[in-house]
């Protein structure tokens, strides 16, 4: 049996049915992060992990045209997307197989998949947002 591919960074996100991206919460003044921090930029108060939505909208978004890195497909788009429900923007990548469908406003959601290499040169698997 195969062994599963490894996520591209540990703890960043849940691999399941429905992934989630792991965020961070400030038990202080509430305030939401990605990815979470040691403490609180805003207060310095504690931080606890939690569970972020699936579901986001494009604030703005660029098609990168030059060589990827980690073996991405090229080319590959990278973005900001709100996670309207955590009052958070999130830089992150997008779908490349669908840089056609992107657009400012437009519903995404959160995918994990095998997606090019980690820091290693081993193939792993990422997180991206792809249209809705
Ligand atoms: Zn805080």
């Amino acid at each position: 049996m195969d062994e599963p591919l490894r996520h591209v960074f540990p703890g960043i996100f849940e691999d399941s049915e429905n992934p989630r991206l792991i965020g961070g919460h400030c038990s202080d003044c509430k305030r939401k992060f990605f990815p979470k921090p040691i403490v609180c930029p805003y207060c310095l108060g504690p931080v606890e992990a939690t569970p972020l939505s699936r579901k986001g909208v494009i604030y703005s978004f660029s098609i990168i045209r030059v060589k990827p890195p980690f073996d991405l497909p090229q080319p590959y788009p990278v973005g900001f997307v709100d996670l309207v429900e955590d009052g958070l923007r999130i830089i992150t990548l997008l779908d490349p197989l669908k840089t056609g469908e992107l657009a400012i406003g437009k519903d995404v959601h959160l995918m994990v998949a095998p997606l090019g290499v980690d820091a290693g040169g081993q193939p792993c698997l990422r997180y991206y947002f792809t249209p809705a």
